[in-house]
């Protein structure tokens, strides 16, 4: 196994201190695929990050196939943000910018990436399935140069420098974990239809399914050239040589702003399984219990109920727990109906009230503040899901 520490600046700041991605690349003692695994890029959700160690720890000890680039913490602005208690967390607070939303999509370049052309100037009768993956890989990389290139004349705003390093670094990888958590959350996933098929071999408990569409996140910017590929390929009647080995997925480990080194044990298990699937471990992996039931449902079908009212909310329903069409949600408290005019004990019930869920549903995701405003989201719920497994 070789083991390389890399390098990349980020940002300088103003008192000329500079800002660094390290990344960590571990090769594996027989050729195989190249793993591109990422955390933090929203600043307070680190429970990737004691994934990371843990599968480091993993590869350290046993032989594997290919190479893997880990990039812990990888947006320092996010993460050394701290307003008090709490980690600055999905937004850049100087832009108002999600900061997995900033990726480039290929398509909206079409002056740099032109599909169709690149396969026409293959001598395509010379290529299989892999030499076109490989090829393809580099083609990527060098488009995404040539778009840095363009738009860099002006200055490149800090949210595209981060999120456009990150991706031409994942541009040579067949497989991109990008590790996330939700903020009171189950631990889920999101994968593409591309690979509806493919994602019961990652055991989460609930996958959403989300459509071949670019919406900004790295999940979609790094699978819709393959999309494409795919879908090229097709129209030119070259379907025998799609290599369609290519997957991506965001993984949501659980609840921001904790570190929690069993339940790493358990999301790292979850990984290797999925890299035993795959051939990456040249050894037979077990994990140490069997995993639960995974659950898949669409992004359609993936609700978000908003507060009615303002008030200080109680979370009835936990994560990962099925609520029952008509059971209470969560519960709140608002102390406007008081009024001198009233009568203290008519009046007290009404500075309460629940918010009950409308359909049969999976809880993914709470607020993890009891302190909402009118129209901030509660809860976010998974209706209408199958069993994958
Ligand atoms: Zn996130």
């Amino acid at each position: 196994m070789k083991f390389e520490r890399l390098q990349y600046p980020i940002k300088t700041l103003p008192n000329g201190d500079s800002l660094n991605l390290n990344a960590f690349r571990l090769t594996g003692s027989a050729s195989g695929p190249h793993i591109h695994i990422q955390s933090s890029v929203h600043g307070a959700e680190v429970q990737g990050n004691a994934v990371i160690l843990e599968l480091m720890d993993y590869l350290s000890k046993n032989e594997f196939r290919g190479s893997i680039t880990f990039i812990p913490t990888a947006n320092p602005m996010a993460i050394n943000n701290k307003s008090g208690t709490f980690t600055q967390g999905r937004f850049n607070p100087h832009s108002g910018n999600n900061w997995n939303r900033n990726y480039q999509n290929l398509e909206d370049h079409t002056d740099i990436f032109q599909p169709k052309s690149w396969i026409e100037s293959l001598k395509v009768l010379e290529e299989d399935k892999n030499s076109i993956k490989k090829k393809y890989k580099e083609y990527l990389k060098e488009c995404l140069n040539k778009i840095k290139e363009k738009l860099s004349p002006t200055g490149l705003s800090e949210d595209i420098k981060l999120n456009l390093t990150l991706q031409l670094l994942a541009s040579g990888a067949d497989i991109v974990l990008d590790l996330h958590t939700g903020p009171k959350a189950a631990r889920y996933l999101y994968a593409g239809e591309y690979c509806e098929e493919k994602v019961k071999d990652l055991p989460f408990p609930f996958t959403i399914i989300i459509p071949n569409e670019f919406a900004g996140a790295m999940d979609e910017a790094t699978f819709m050239p393959w999309v494409h590929l795919s879908r090229t390929l097709k129209s030119l009647g070259l379907e025998n040589l799609d290599p369609n080995q290519f997957e991506s997925y965001t993984l949501e480990l659980g609840s921001e702003e904790i570190i929690d080194s069993s339940l790493a044990l358990r999301d790292t298990e979850r990984i290797l399984s999925f890299f035993s699937q795959r051939g990456i471990l040249r050894g037979k992996f077990h994990p140490t219990s069997s995993f639960e039931p995974q659950r898949a449902g669409k992004l359609s079908d993936y609700k978000t109920y908003y507060a009615p009212i303002g008030g200080l909310y109680e979370f009835s329903l936990k994560p990962g727990e099925l609520g029952h069409k008509g059971q209470t949600l969560c519960k709140y408290i608002n102390f406007s109906p008081l009024k001198e005019s009233e009568g203290l004990q008519e009046a007290l019930p009404r500075c309460s009230g629940e918010i009950k869920i409308l359909e049969n549903a999976y809880v993914i995701n709470h607020n993890p503040s009891a302190v909402i405003s009118e129209g901030q989201t509660i809860y976010q719920v998974l209706e209408k899901t199958w069993l994958l497994n």
